[in-house]
């Protein structure tokens, strides 16, 4: 079953997005090319952008500190339900394709997105996540999810871009995408704050997340990180500080 687009609520930072024909808002991981966005395509490029920036892989803006969302299906929802439940660790987790998002952009995109509104119609590249025992008698359910993760992190392979996630923190499952309206809503219900815009590389010019990209790693190669970034940021503040003090006193 379909959803259609302008059904469902939107979250602020998709709808400053671009849409396609039909109204869906194109993703940030989406590729371009010839003005065309390719939906059932997943750019590396965009996807690597959005890991390095700590972006959402829907919307592109950035995600705070804190957990991380995905979809999940099939055994990776089996397995994140039974380490919620008995506070097993997940361990030895395969290597997802694709990236992490905000809450809502995740609840959204498994409402509205054809491939992920019913389970079985789910096109994946996931394979098997092992747990370290196994309870019986647990139920296996034909769900899907969305599971919030502590963290993630990434690495670039000869197969492209391997994203690890850390320990499950959350699994909102559902058959059916309709399913989430509720919990959509209510999550949309306490997103206030207005969202930043998301940079241009990150819209529909694949030229400039290619130039983007090239930039970030020439700065992570310097030793440039977010966090080196906010150190640098934070002495210079106090500097200025200091000055104005300084300044003040001797007035
Ligand atoms: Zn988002």
């Amino acid at each position: 079953m379909t959803i259609r687009p302008e059904t469902v609520p939107m979250p602020r930072a998709l709808a400053a997005r671009p849409r396609d024909a039909r109204g869906y808002p194109i993703p940030a991981i989406t590729p371009w090319s010839g003005g065309q966005p390719h939906f059932a395509e997943q750019s590396s490029i965009r996807t690597l952008i959005c890991l390095m920036e700590r972006r959402c892989a829907v919307c592109g803006t950035p995600m705070a500190r804190g957990p991380v969302w995905r979809m999940v299906d099939g055994d990776t929802a089996e397995a994140v339900a039974l380490s919620l439940e008995t506070g097993k660790p997940l361990i030895r987790a395969a290597a997802a394709a694709e990236g992490p998002g905000h809450r809502a952009c995740m609840i959204y995109s498994a409402m509205v997105c054809p491939h992920l509104t019913s389970p079985h119609a789910r096109r994946s590249r996931e394979t098997t996540l092992a747990l370290t025992e196994l309870p019986k008698g647990l139920p296996r359910g034909q769900s899907a999810g969305i599971a919030g993760f502590d963290s993630y992190r990434f690495q670039l392979t000869a197969l492209g871009v391997e994203i690890y996630f850390g320990q499950p923190v959350e699994l909102v499952t559902y058959e059916q995408g309709e399913q989430l309206r509720a919990e959509l809503e209510a999550e949309l219900a306490h997103d206030h704050r207005a969202p930043q815009p998301c940079p241009a590389y990150l819209l529909d010019d694949d030229d400039a997340a290619r130039t983007t990209l090239a930039r970030l790693v020439r700065a992570e190669r310097d030793g440039w990180t977010p966090a080196a970034n906010r150190r640098l940021e934070r002495a210079r503040k106090d500097r200025r500080r200091a000055d104005k003090a300084a300044r003040r006193k001797n007035r």
